[in-house]
């Protein structure tokens, strides 16, 4: 159900739509109505299903903003709790004038808590001992109350504060309303409700049987430091044409998209802190291919209804076995094919198989690829256009300058071809230098950063030759110098983040095969692989060096 689609007020629309939730969740769409209607409920539903809102919206809209007394009570197990449906109601209440929504727990100072609470406060979220406290000063008036929510009930009782509850509850006018809410509902919980409620309406909505989409499903145990390198070489193998990438946290977003705009990836990221107009800026970038992976929490992704996403991602194991299902539904839909992708580290491989046995589903483990093997996969798809081109014939003026070639150079078909592979790959294929992946203990591998350089392949260097310089200049162990590209008259090498400056720094007034070398970060001052390489997108062939360099740059 939508949240347009039912008896709310406009002010609440809006909260609701800038907190970027389109759908009302089931417990949502349950309870929403009832309280509205002024009913007690009992509302059960699993963490993370939204019960916060499933209470706050009704509660808000049941408050009179010109009448400045107390008129919503919502009592939570804990501090941390409190201040956050506190954070989410006020959140919800932006838009209406006039209301105040005060949090108050123990630890806070109470003389201040006072002093706000008498300027008029109409929505508390407090736990039961503070609450006790202000009740026993009289500096909260319970005569007014309306509406007292008891939210995760269960771990209100789990932690002793029955008698609390009792306390408060008796203390509020016969005339209110109670609603419970609770992720479990055990028997002294039903007691409870006998007691202090009046017909309620019990909403429950219990674990769904969950379908998990037919999609083949991999997953590759992988170090935490190695994660961004084996992430880039899944995306380099597979290709996807749209891809989503799963982080828990919105810190994790934001680290994982720079460091893949660094690599040359077009990334973008989703999570909760954007501005709905931000959203919707990444979104339509998503959506007409502008950006072809979105990393997301998975909060945010459920916003997201593109259809045509091929792999998903799992940057992070996902924290709960519903939202790996959430997650890998979102690829392979309308009979599309689609494959998922879970990075998985240590012991997240018990998380893996209790999401297996869960989900009944199969992932099989897979290989981190090889540099090689996304090179065979690039001149595998390179040589099945090259199938097409000769299906389409007409390649008489091609074949007329081989032959041509082969009688002045004294070569063969078969050289030029693959001399002509190579080139079409681009540099990479061969000058990569390392395997990229660390799987040593000791030196953590940071995240590496691109050095431009002013030399080529025109001045006679050779990937030895920077490699050497860079190491005997700088005294960093050349073994961590990353892919180096070469181009014509300059070269592109990836260093460990840590030794940019050093590197910089030692490469002042340093000559290459007689030439004064120039050195600065790839991505200032707007130098570009595409100048000399001359790859447009469409023609992307899934080297990931070569995607996306121009936008990227764009953007800084
Ligand atoms: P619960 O109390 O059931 O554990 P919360 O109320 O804390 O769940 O909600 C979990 C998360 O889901 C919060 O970040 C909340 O903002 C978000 N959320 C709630 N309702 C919706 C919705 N209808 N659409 C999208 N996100 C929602
Ligand atoms: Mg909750």
């Amino acid at each position: 159900m939508r949240f347009d689609e039912t008896e709310l007020t406009a002010p609440i629309l809006r909260a609701v739509a800038e907190m970027g939730f389109e759908e009302m969740t089931p417990i949502q769409a349950a309870a929403i109505p009832v309280v509205l209607e002024g009913k007690d409920i009992i509302g059960q539903a699993q963490t993370g299903t939204g019960k916060t809102a499933a209470f706050g919206i009704p509660l808000l809209q049941r408050v009179n903003p010109k009448d400045r007394s107390l008129q919503a009570l919502v009592l939570c197990p804990t501090r941390e709790l409190a201040i956050q449906v506190a954070e989410e109601i006020r959140k919800l209440a932006k838009f209406m004038h006039g209301i105040k929504v005060l949090p108050i727990y123990g630890g806070q100072d109470i003389t201040k808590q006072i002093r706000s609470l008498k300027g008029g406060v109409q929505v508390i979220i407090g736990t039961p001992g503070r609450v006790m406290d202000h009740m026993r000063r009289h500096t909260l008036k319970m005569e007014t109350v309306k509406t007292v929510t008891l939210d995760e009930a269960d771990e209100m009782l789990n932690m002793g504060f029955r008698e609390d509850i009792e306390l408060i509850l008796g203390e509020l006018p016969e005339e209110r309303q109670t609603l419970l809410f609770s992720a479990t509902m055990p028997q002294p919980i039903m007691e409870l409700a006998a007691t202090y409620q009046k017909d309620a309406e019990l909403v429950r909505v219990v674990k769904r049987e969950l379908t998990v989409p037919k999609i083949e499903q991999y997953y590759y145990e992988v170090r935490q430091k190695n994660k961004p390198e084996v992430l880039s070489r899944l995306l380099d193998m597979y290709d996807p044409k749209r891809a989503l990438v799963f982080c828990n946290t919105k810190k994790l977003v934001d680290e994982l998209v720079s460091d893949l705009q660094l690599r040359g990836y077009f990334a973008d990221g989703l999570h909760g802190d954007l501005k709905q107009q931000q959203r919707d800026r990444v979104m339509e970038a998503f959506r007409n291919g502008k950006i072809d992976i979105l990393v997301a929490t998975d909060v945010a992704a459920r916003g997201i209804d593109v259809d045509d996403v091929e792999a998903v991602f799992n940057y992070d194991i996902p924290q709960d076995d519903e939202y790996y299902v959430h997650r890998i539904g979102r690829t392979g839909r309308a009979g599309r094919v689609g494959t998922s992708h879970t990075l998985v580290v240590g012991r997240e491989i018990y998380k893996l198989k209790d999401i297996m046995r869960y989900c009944k589903t199969k992932i099989h483990m897979r290989p981190v690829p090889s540099v090689n093997d996304i090179n065979t996969i690039r001149a595998e798809k390179l040589m099945s256009r090259v199938d097409e081109l000769i299906a389409g014939g007409e390649l008489r003026s091609m074949t007329e300058i081989i032959e041509k070639h082969m009688e002045e150079a004294d070569c063969t078909a078969l050289e030029i071809a693959a001399a002509l592979l190579k080139l079409s790959m681009g540099e990479s294929s061969e000058t990569i230098m390392d395997e990229g992946l660390d799987m040593s203990e000791g030196e953590g591998k940071a995240a590496r950063v691109r050095l431009f350089v002013n030399v080529g392949k025109k001045d006679n260097v050779r990937p030895g030759d920077i490699v050497g310089a860079i190491a005997g200049e700088s005294g960093m162990p050349g073994q961590l110098i990353g892919a180096i590209k070469m181009y014509d008259n300059y070269t592109f090498v990836e260093v460990p983040g840590e030794y940019v400056d050093e590197v910089l720094q030692a490469m002042k007034n340093v000559k290459i095969k007689g030439r004064d070398v120039h050195m600065e970060r790839a991505n200032k001052g707007g130098k570009s692989e595409d100048r000399g390489s001359g790859r447009s997108k469409s023609g992307k062939s899934g080297g990931r060096s070569t995607k996306g360099r121009g936008k990227s740059e764009g953007k800084r």
